[in-house]
Formats: C-alpha cells, structure tokens, sequence
C-alpha cells in the first residue's frame, strides 16, 4: 500500500527489513502502545488522558533546529521517520526544534517546510496539521524542571565553569561532588526561581540533574538541564532569560508529542540513559503520559565529496565560495533540487542505502545512480553541442536546394510508458550545422571513427555526410569542417543504409538551433572525504566545479519549463535552471553524465 505520505519508490512495494521495522513490528505485535490515547495536541498526562485512543500506531517525528537549510543526511532522517510512521499506520510530527534563543530564523523554517514537502512529505493526518515548536512547550519544561527540584533530583550549581569543568572528571576519573550539591529542595527551587526573574547573569548559575557525578557514563554525571541566557527568543521574546539544554528538552518533546520511537543518529547514543532517567521520573512524577518515548539510534549519512554539517554549509555561503543554500554544488535539499535531482531520486537513495547501526560512507556515485535511473525513462532525449564548431555541407544547395531545410525528427523517448505513444522531436538540417570539434580530427588517431577527411558519419536522424576538409585560422585552429551530404540516405527512409557508416555524430542547425547557456557542475571538493580526520575542508574545493559554456541547443530544448529535466544525448543529465532559465535565454545545469566518470 502507498499514500500520500508513502511515495512508492521500489517497483516491487517490497521494502527490505531493518532493525528499526523489527523494532516497531514487535512494538505492534507486542501492543506496547495499544492504550495510549492522544489529546488532540501535544500536552501533559493529563491532556492526553482525558483525549481518545490515540489513532496513530506508531508516532515519529523528524525535528530539524531551524538554524540552516537541510541537507541530504536530513533527507535520510526525513525518508526514515515519515516512511516507518506512513508505512505502520502511524503519523510523524514535523517539530521545529526551536529551544535555542540563538541563531534560529524564520527563512530556516520556510526553508525547511517546503523541502520536506517536496521531497513527497506531509504532516497532516486524522485531519490535525502535526507541524509543532518546541518553544511552545518552554512551560511546560519550566515546570518539569521544578518538578525535579522537588523531588531532589535536580539542584542550582553556582561554581564557576572551570570549576564544573574540572569537577566533572573524565573516563578514568571520577568526577568531584559540587559544593552546592547538597542544597535542600526548597533552596533550590528558591534559586531557580531567582534565575527564572532574570537575577542572576549569564553564566552565573546552571540546573543541574542530580544523577551520579562517579558514572562511567559522564553524560550521567550530574548534565546540566538549564542554564541563563538573557536573549531574545523569534518565538516567545524576552518571556525566558533561562533556556533548557537540548538534552532535557528533546525527551520532553518527545513526550508532550506521545512520539513512540525517537529516532536519531548514533552520536546520542550516550545520551539514551539519560533520556530513559528523565522520562522515568516525569512518569513516575504523572506529568507525562505512559508509556514514555524509547530513543533509538541509527548511522548518520555519510556521503563522500560533500561537506554535511550546517555549519559548514553556512560557511561556504557566507565566504561566497559558492552561490548560495540553493548553489547547484550543494548538498542542500535545494541545491540538490536546482541541479535538477528529483524527489523520486532522492527517496530511492535513501531507501537503497537502508539504515543500520555501522559508521560508513556511501560514494556519492550512489545518488547519481539513483537519478539516472528515476530520468532514464522519463527525461526527454534532446541533442546539444557543447563545444561547437560549424560544419558546412558544400554541395547541399545544388544536391538538395538552395536554402533547403529538411524536416528531421527523432523520438524523445526511446521506452515510453507502455501504452502511451512515443513523444517526437522535431528539427531542421540545412545546409550549416553545429557540430562538437572533438568530432574532427584532421589527422586521426588510431581507431577514431568520427569526422576526418575521405570518412562517412551519419548526423544522427539525419544524412549520411562524407568529409572533405576544414578551413583553420591563422594559429591553425579549425574555424570549419567541411563535408558533403550522400543523398537518399536519410535516417527512417527505404535507402537509410545502402551507405554503411561506422558512427553517427550528434548536431545542432544552425538554422533551428538555439544558444544556451549550459553550466557544466562537477563534485565540489576533490577529496573524498573533505572534512573527515581533522583535514580542511576549504583547502579541498575542486577549481573545477563549475565550467560555464555557450552551447547550441535543438529547439525542443529550448522551449523547456524551468526545472524540466532532459538527456542531453551522449552527455547526460541536465536541468532547465529553475530561477535563470527562460525560453529566449535557455539555461542548463548539468546534473550527471550518462554513467559514473569520475576518477576515470
Ligand atoms: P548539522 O550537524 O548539519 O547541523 P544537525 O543534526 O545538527 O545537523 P538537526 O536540525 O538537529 O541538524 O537535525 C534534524 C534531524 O536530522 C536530527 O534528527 C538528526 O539526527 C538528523 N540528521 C542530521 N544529519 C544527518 C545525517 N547526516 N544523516 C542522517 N540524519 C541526520
Ligand atoms: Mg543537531
């Protein structure tokens, strides 16, 4: 079964088991959740008590903090968290994870909405838009922290940062007890309070949870949970001059959300003990709905010539290295989309590549793979010349007609649907055509079979020509090819072969065609794995990432819509520019070759 929220990406339906499915499958069969019931919103225990049996099976979220666009490791996140709940019957939140007063902005978020939709997902179901802010919930954190403190397992720290620093230990010691370790319920919840009414300066005093200051586990070793930052919040203002840390927040969230199974990558691993002790107190204290949210984590997305951190991306942004969040050489959901990958492309991606627990790498040729073959029967065939230079056949007015222009056409699908007549385009050969100049060679090399003198090519859905020569300029640089056109051999007619050639050259008229701006993207960093081991991703950029061209283009081409895709035949995949290309000033963008060239 697919839905809307479920795009069919294998043409089988049959997708392969992983340990999160096993997970959920027992989760099901097991009726871990079977009782739960759901308020309508996110809420308390005792909200969700007094609402219905939750109809979600299962409930995930994916929660990006809105501080930069996403990126593909987002979309596998993405594709994992709306696919499980799509797949299982069950709802994911999209959770703008927006605890942190800093750095968050309002373009990030409507960024991030319109990539998540169109990659193919929706948040809406049983009729209830699941789009959520975490900073709504700053109550109800505030209160959960208090409820901590009252039950002594939370205390207000007041040493200074080295000295919690140094206090903490490390894996082979002990961390130090705090001297205000020790302070009584009603003290600290005095001093919170003060925090709170903005008395005390940043810095000056944290929440800390009251946990286990000798565990192996140094996350375990009394985490701050609270801490003072007199800054303004996009959402809530000046109300809050104390933030909670991330690692109290997001079980929180969870929690509030009912989410069933958080899933997040392996760097939280160590945090997973301390998710479990703060959802057992806040069950335990019936301040939120049992059963708790499990965390469980899965590799992160490694993809090789790309840089997939925010920040780094933020970097060649601000630095102008590249064009923007959207540069075709990003690996942003919108630089991926502007150099022309689909969404289909990307949710087969991330299904082939699966989810496990293993650090590994994938090769960036995987992705390409993945578009070439979501376009192969679908992106319009079209000819254009890259590098062009004229070629003249010298006897076409008296063999065909003085300024003759012959109709020509070519299939610009060869494997349409089944059902569905093929598409056709349309052309004119004349007698002045572009053609690419590593096609002649004066004096050829060993086994070329191109255009050199005294040699037959076909000029694809064309006529046979024969070439006599080439004018060149002064540095001896070819400025013509010249050639003659073998009547009746006209590509489709009876006679088509009676002359046997061993190529056939794309080309472009020069009467139809069409000038085009072609830009030619290649991988943005020449190291496989440009920021891996402490290396310097910014001394890694490929100078050759983008080579622009003025090509000529068959009129089918031109008239392309921004963002639709072509296969430029025996060059690849390229995309009209979404935000440049128009059809009096045609724009391309290479998105791939036709197969993997690269170190080749
Ligand atoms: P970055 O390090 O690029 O800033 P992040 O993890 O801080 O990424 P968030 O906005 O917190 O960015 O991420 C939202 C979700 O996306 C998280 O659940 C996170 O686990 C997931 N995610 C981020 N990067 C990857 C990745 N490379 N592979 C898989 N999931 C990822
Ligand atoms: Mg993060």
């Amino acid at each position: 079964m697919s839905s809307p929220s479920s795009p069919d990406t294998s043409s089988d339906n049959v997708r392969p088991s992983n340990f999160l499915r096993q997970i959920i499958e027992a989760d099901l069969s097991q009726g871990t959740h079977a009782q739960a019931r759901w308020g309508g919103s996110p809420g308390d225990a005792a909200h969700h008590a007094a609402g219905r049996p939750d109809p979600a099976k299962i409930r995930t979220r994916f929660p990006p903090e809105p501080n930069g666009y996403l990126h593909v490791g987002h979309a596998k996140s993405i594709c994992l968290n709306f696919g499980l709940a799509a797949d299982y019957g069950g709802v994911c939140h999209l959770r703008f994870d927006d605890t942190n007063p800093e750095k968050e902005d309002q373009e990030y978020v409507d960024a991030i909405i319109d990539a998540v939709h169109w990659l193919g997902f929706d948040w809406q179901a049983n009729g209830t838009e699941h789009l959520y802010y975490a900073s709504n919930y700053f109550d109800f954190m505030y209160r959960a922290a208090e409820h901590l403190i009252e039950t002594g397992h939370a205390y207000v720290d007041e040493q200074t940062p080295e000295a919690m620093r140094a206090n903490r230990g490390d894996f082979g010691k002990p961390g130090v007890d705090s001297p205000f370790r020790t302070r009584t319920p009603a003290e600290n919840l005095a001093r919170f309070r003060e925090m709170k009414a903005g008395q005390l300066p940043d810095g000056a005093a944290v929440l800390r949870a009251k946990i286990d200051m000798a565990s192996p586990n140094i996350n375990l070793r009394d985490p701050a949970i609270y801490r003072i930052k007199h800054a303004e919040h996009h959402n809530t203002g000046n109300q809050w001059c104390i933030y909670p840390m991330y690692t109290f927040a997001h079980p929180i969230e969870d929690a509030l959300e009912h989410i069933t199974h958080s899933i997040c990558t392996l760097e939280f691993e160590d945090q997973r003990p301390f998710y479990d002790w703060l959802m057992d107190r806040l069950v335990q204290g019936g301040l939120i709905a049992a059963p708790q949210p499990r965390q469980y984590e899965f590799a992160r997305l490694n993809l090789t010539y790309v840089v997939t951190s925010k920040r780094k991306l933020k970097h060649l942004v601000d630095s102008a290295t590249v064009a923007g969040w959207d540069d075709p050489r990003m690996p942003t959901i919108v630089g991926l989309r502007r150099r022309g990958y689909t969404p289909e492309s990307i949710r087969l991606f991330c299904e082939r590549i699966g989810v496990t627990k293993d650090y590994s790498w994938i090769d960036y040729s995987t992705l390409e793979g993945c578009l070439r073959e979501d376009l192969e029967n679908k992106a319009h065939r079209g000819m254009a010349v890259l590098d062009p230079v004229k070629l003249v056949l010298t006897n076409w007015d008296e063999v065909m007609g003085a300024g003759h222009l012959e109709a020509c056409s070519l299939p610009a699908l060869p494997h349409p649907p089944e059902g569905v007549e093929a598409p056709v385009r349309h052309f004119t050969l004349g007698r002045e055509v572009w053609i690419e100049r590593e096609d002649f060679e004066e004096t050829p090399p060993k086994g070329y079979k191109r255009l050199f003198p005294g040699n037959k090519v076909r000029l694809k859905g064309g006529y046979v020509i024969e070439c006599t020569g080439c004018d060149k300029d002064a540095e001896g640089r070819v400025t013509q090819v010249l050639a003659t056109v073998v009547p009746d051999t006209k590509s489709g007619t009876p006679g088509a072969d009676t002359v046997k050639v061993k190529a056939a050259i794309t080309w472009v008229g020069v009467a139809d065609g069409v000038p085009a701006e072609v830009r030619l993207y290649d991988r943005l960093f020449t190291d496989a794995q440009p920021d891996a081991g402490g290396k310097d991703f910014l001394a890694l950029l490929n100078p050759d990432s983008l080579k622009v061209v003025t090509a000529y283009v068959e009129p089918s081409l031109a008239q392309a819509q921004p963002d639709q895709k072509f296969q430029f035949e025996r060059f690849g995949y390229f995309v009209a520019d979404r935000s440049d290309h128009a059809p009096s000033k045609p724009v391309f963008n290479r998105v791939t070759g036709l197969k993997d060239s690269w170190g080749k």
